[in-house]
């Protein structure tokens, strides 16, 4: 990693875990962050300190031949411990070639994915594979080049194998399938105001810019550039941030249980690469999916989804329209879907109206956590107020479904039950296909709380087909452009942050939503699924609602709708929840 004065190492796993007990460790990343150096000092060491065979891969032998020449070479001969273990290329000594450096106590060979001859002789310790993503599915007629390089380090009980590389195609790419095997580490800078890490990645850099045209030619010029904490909110300039207190967060640490570390990264923490120089890219590249792809692995480190039927996020910005008022005509009944995080609560409130078309009406963040009563006094009074017509008349929400996975599960159904009189139900959500949105409701808990187990899938499913639907009407998803309202890029990019792909497990294929890339955030498509989950509860009977509209003076009230299910109906009957 780039010096980095006050970066907190994390030797976490390195106390609990000896060197030996891991045996891979893979570096998912942008360009030009440093994984050659990763390649090139393990090579140093391994000569020098802990001499034994080693065997380095490239994608082609062509590059396998010019990495040895152009970064293997000169670091041997610069380094003088090197220079006196191994012996010229030069000298004709028939032991050190291009391809194959020998040392005392082990050899370097280096190999091409795309040659067998270079992968299939001898017993190899340590396994060193660069660019995986660009090697090819086969080493000749001999399958799978890492599976083949793989075979020769099993006789070692000390092996090491080392995977590197920017990633590719999702669901295509192998660094992305060895990262997810792996411990997910990502390094993360602290906030210098909340103190909470995050990995810097797009979504929270903001910046200011001009467009200037010169023939049909944009020329982007980024006046300023930096990062916006998604806990607090506090912004902060990239020389700050360049040099707060950083670390590597896990997602996935049980698997240094199977001795593999698996790290991400990208060119925001670069020290050879600067902010403004990565917004210009983004800029310069948006427009064109190629060249887009380019920017999303080689800048940004992750794996591009082509979206296919996915929606861009351009085509609901631009759908956006005005609203009159508050709520536009067209509007029945409203409902809100909470999301709940560790450190912010994020909402949405949703209008409903004839044929299930949708109004996005308010999309908001209420930071804090969930356990401090300030921040569920917001939630209340984001709940509890009036949303109103342009005549006057007005809606409260009449049902929200509220978020309890994580970490505050009991503070959650505690605000449920205190809340339940207004309709506010406790969701836990629960993943894989053949599950209907609303798929169970319980009591089974300490606080007596009613909790709805949802679908998510299904609800997911909905949500993008009534994306889909082009035309004002049945399905419809009306957005306002007003962006106080919350719907803005960072919105759309959230609520279309999944895409429905195909995995292979255990020989069968099954559909499963997933992240379209690796820092995506999907709050506002879980907040629109809660409030989705809410309406489809209250099951609205809209001919009464529109009626109850017209005559009201109760507009504030709306009507209390027919339950769907009967084991709804009975369940509220029984708990008096209505
Ligand atoms: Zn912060």
């Amino acid at each position: 990693m780039a010096d980095r004065p006050r970066a907190v190492p994390a030797r976490d796993h390195g106390q609990r875990y000896g060197s030996a007990e891991l045996k891979k460790i893979v570096v998912m990343s942008s360009a030009q962050v440093g994984k050659s150096e990763i390649i090139n000092n393990t090579i140093g060491y391994y000569i020098d300190v802990d001499p034994g065979p080693l065997l380095l891969v490239q994608p082609t032998i062509e590059i396998a031949e010019d990495y040895s020449k152009r970064r293997i070479a000169p670091m041997i001969r610069d380094t003088e411990v090197l220079a006196q273990k191994v012996a010229d290329s030069k000298t004709r000594d028939t032991n050190n070639t291009i391809l194959m450096k020998v040392f005392p106590g082990g050899f370097l060979a280096i190999g091409g994915a795309n040659s067998p001859a270079g992968l299939a002789s001898r017993p190899i310790r340590v396994l060193l594979c660069d660019e995986v993503d660009r090697y090819p599915a086969s080493a000749g007629s001999e399958g799978d080049p890492i599976a083949l390089a793989e075979k020769r380090t099993i006789t070692f009980w000390n092996r090491k194998k080392i995977f590197v590389s920017t990633p590719t195609v999702k669901g295509a790419s192998r660094i992305e399938q060895e990262y997810e095997m792996g411990t997910q580490e990502k390094w993360c800078i602290q906030c210098p105001n909340c103190r909470e890490f995050h990995p810097i990645v797009l979504r929270d850099i903001r910046f200011d810019h001009e467009i200037h045209e010169a023939g049909n030619r944009k020329i982007y010029q980024v006046h300023d550039v930096w990062w916006r904490c998604p806990s607090c909110f506090h912004e902060g300039d990239e020389y700050t941030m360049k040099r707060q207190p950083a670390k590597w967060i896990a997602d996935n640490p049980v698997a240094i249980e199977n001795g593999v570390r698996s790290f991400w990264l990208n060119a925001f923490v670069s020290p050879w690469f600067s902010w403004r120089e990565i917004v210009q890219q983004f800029l310069e590249s948006k427009d064109d999916p190629e060249q887009f792809k380019v920017f999303t692995n080689t800048v940004l480190g992750e794996t591009w989804e082509d979206r296919g039927e996915q929606m861009e996020e351009d085509v609901l910005l631009k759908r956006r329209e005005e609203y009159p008022a508050d709520l536009p005509d067209g509007v029945l009944l409203l409902t809100a879907g909470v999301d709940t995080q560790d450190d912010r609560l994020e909402y949405e409130i949703v209008g409903w109206g004839h044929g299930h078309e949708s109004w996005g009406i308010e999309y908001g963040v209420i930071v804090g956590r969930p356990d401090d009563p300030q921040t569920l006094q917001q939630l209340d009074d984001v709940l509890n107020r009036v949303y109103r017509f342009a005549d006057g008349k007005g809606l409260k929400v009449a049902c929200t479904c509220i978020d309890s996975g994580g970490h505050y599960t009991t503070e959650i159904y505690k605000y449920a039950k205190r809340n339940e009189h207004r309709r506010v139900l406790a969701v836990k959500g629960q993943g894989g296909p053949g599950i209907p949105l609303i798929h169970r409701l319980t009591r089974k808990n300490k606080e007596n709380a009613l909790v709805v187990i949802l679908g998510v899938d299904d609800g997911k499913s909905r949500i993008y087909s009534a994306l889909r639907v082009q035309e004002p009407g049945p399905k419809y998803c009306h957005f306002p452009d007003d962006e106080s309202r919350g719907y803005d890029r960072y919105y759309f990019q959230g609520l279309l942050s999944e895409k429905l792909v195909a995995r292979k497990k255990n020989g069968v294929t099954r559909y499963v939503w997933e992240k379209i890339s690796t820092s995506a955030r999907n709050e506002a498509l879980d907040a629109r699924n809660y409030a989705l989950a809410a309406k489809e509860i209250l099951n609205p009977n809209y001919d009464a609602l529109e009626q109850r509209l017209k005559g009201a003076e109760e507009a504030s009230k709306p009507t209390a709708p027919k339950s769907k299910a009967a084991a709804i109906k009975r369940l509220v009957k029984k708990s008096n929840v209505w």
